[in-house]
């Protein structure tokens, strides 16, 4: 087995390439499903392939948001090959196999996460099986993990980024510009039993300007994957790049919104200066979900993450006394307030178990973090995975767990230590990451009732702005307060009857709506509001009768059209869709 580094140029080198070149017919598959089952490949019920549900809002029920991702490495590498490249994105094993057996494929690449491994030595079997001739590529982040020769039978491992190393391994020019495709990002979105799927301008597209993060968190997998230290992928370079691939999005698919996947896309100053530039001379109403570290935020003034349509932020609150430097010189609470005056919503991440972490202090790291009252809140365990410098350190110190210990499937940061903790007894740690979800749940309530002040508050500030372009993305984010928001606090607030202090707060809400959007409010909110009810109701029911949720496959076959950089692929939906389990 091969392993290529591709932020290291002696490596890239050193890459041979397929006999076939461009010639070669090419497979990329996510892993086998069902995922939220436990099985022996290593699905688990307890980290599911909703990346919201999963570690955002788990414990609320019929409002937790619900939606799946697609494949969005996989999807960028397909749309960047002159070689003929099929996508199989979520298949369950007997997708996978059948696949196999009725196409033949010169390269099958497969790409996982670590706690997948076992899939992977699946999927590498049963290729071995049915396509002998086939060179199986594995890339993702299980990577970076040890041993891979023991683990799973692949020709080779690329660690990094998988464009570059597709191209140069068929023969093609890396440094031709990327196509990006199109990428809702969400599909099957879900929430308080209703289907929340959107299209044309109500959709938000993916948008992936760079890959990898420069500050290196020691225990951050996404760093180390891309290099660690000082090194990340620009796809686009310039403000202008961006704003010619977001241009050609609108235009295709009618989007308005994007989801910015980048680690820290605020970082990048010059570009995204550049690009509120042309946003302003284009006067595009463009809203924008970013990831992004305090310090980068609060480089920029408020006219400028407004102007650039920054409406919601993933950032990363840590925990009190946290050894990590990203808030440094940060009043985490009064920033978020400030982000929240403006209509900015926030989701908020908090890891639970640093080394200072003991059973007695948790209740006051958790308080702190709730206190925040952000939109969303993410919790997760100070989990090191292998190939981080966090690993290391504690390989080091003799405190990683052995693998008779801990099962790969079950180190994913919402069920256990990976390791022995200083303070918290092995076992406690599962406790207190829900503790930590449900005091979130029960002092801030459901966290699609805690968008609509913040909504509310960019609304009042922004509704007379002198600057059309700004006025106009507030009234579009507003579009559905009046009456379906309206409905479904009414049904919130039904819901809550018993609960005085939470129903309260929705009364707070609905008065709030009907003193802004009056007549048509007070009559759409009983009237929806009780469609609504029946609906959340009905969810609940089906979540209490243990229905579980499995993302739709799709096979997609790569279709030139070089005249553009924006490339699409038909999709087609073969999968079960919803399953109840
Ligand atoms: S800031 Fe976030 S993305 Fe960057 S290294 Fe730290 S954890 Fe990873």
């Amino acid at each position: 087995m091969k392993i290529c580094h591709v932020s290291d140029p002696f490596s890239l080198q050193m890459q041979e390439k397929h006999p076939l070149g461009s010639g070669a017919k090419v497979l990329l598959t996510s892993v086998f499903g069902p995922y939220a089952k436990d099985d022996a490949y290593g699905s688990r019920s307890n980290n599911i392939m909703e990346l919201h549900h999963n570690q955002v809002t788990r414990v609320q029920g019929p409002f937790s948001l619900r939606m799946f991702h697609r494949s969005s490495g996989l999807k960028l590498i397909q749309a960047n090959l002159d070689t003929s490249c099929t996508l199989l994105d979520y298949p369950d094993l007997d997708r996978f196999v059948s696949e196999l057996r009725d196409n033949s494929y010169d390269i099958i690449g497969i790409s996982a996460i670590q706690p997948n491994v076992k899939k992977v030595e699946k999927m590498c079997s049963l290729i071995r099986a049915h396509q002998p001739g086939a060179t199986i590529v594995v890339g993702g982040h299980i990577s970076t993990m040890s041993e891979l020769d023991k683990r799973f039978d692949a020709d080779i491992v690329v660690r990094g980024e998988g464009v570059r190393w597709f191209r140069i391994y068929l023969g093609e020019d890396p440094n031709r510009p990327i196509n990006h495709p199109f990428i809702p990002s969400g599909i099957h979105r879900r929430c308080m039993g209703l289907n929340l799927d959107r299209n044309g301008e109500d959709a938000t597209a993916v948008i992936l300007p760079s890959v990898g993060c420069p500050i290196a968190c020691n225990f951050c997998s996404t760093s180390a994957m891309f290099g660690g230290k000082g090194m990340y992928v620009n796809f686009y370079e310039t403000g202008d790049e961006l704003f010619d691939i977001m241009s050609q999005l609108e235009e295709k698919v009618g989007v308005q919104s994007f989801f910015i996947m980048d680690e820290n896309f605020l970082l990048h100053r010059q570009r995204a200066l550049r690009l509120l530039e042309l946003m302003e001379e284009n006067n595009k109403v463009w809203s924008m979900h970013v990831f992004s570290s305090a310090n980068a935020l609060k480089s920029y003034s408020m006219e400028q993450l407004v102007g650039l349509g920054i409406s919601w932020v993933w950032i990363g609150l840590e925990g009190k006394r946290s050894r990590y430097g990203k808030l440094s010189g940060a009043d985490s609470r009064s920033l978020v307030r400030e982000f929240q005056e403006h209509g900015i919503r926030i989701l908020g991440s908090t890891i639970i178990g640093f080394e200072e972490h003991t059973p007695e202090n948790i209740d006051e790291v958790i308080d702190w973090a709730v206190s925040h009252n952000t939109e969303f809140h993410q919790f997760m365990l100070y989990t090191p995975p292998q190939g981080t410098p966090l690993y290391s350190e504690f390989l080091e110190k003799g405190l990683i767990l052995d693998e008779d210990e801990i099962d790969a499937a079950d180190i994913h940061g919402q069920f256990r230590f990976n390791y022995r903790h200083p303070n918290i007894p092995a076992g406690q740690e599962t406790a207190l990451l829900l503790r930590a979800f449900q005091r979130d749940f029960e002092i801030n309530g459901p966290s699609v009732m805690r968008l609509i002040p913040t909504l509310l508050k960019g609304w009042k500030r922004y509704k007379n702005h002198p600057n059309a372009r700004i006025r106009k993305r507030f009234e579009r984010e507003l579009k559905a307060m009046p009456v379906f928001y309206a409905a479904a606090v009414w049904a919130t607030r039904a819901w809550f009857g018993d609960n005085l202090p939470m129903a309260r707060k929705m009364n707070d809400m609905l008065t709030g709506i009907y003193r802004e959007f009056g007549f048509k409010s007070r009559v759409s909110a009983p009237v929806l509001g009780r469609v609504v009810f029946y609906h959340l109701r009905r969810e609940a029911k089906r979540l209490a009768d243990g229905i579980t949720y499995e993302p739709p496959t799709f096979y997609e076959s790569s279709v030139k059209s070089f005249g553009s950089r924006v490339m699409e692929t038909p999709s087609k939906l073969t999968g079960p869709g919803y399953q109840i389990g």
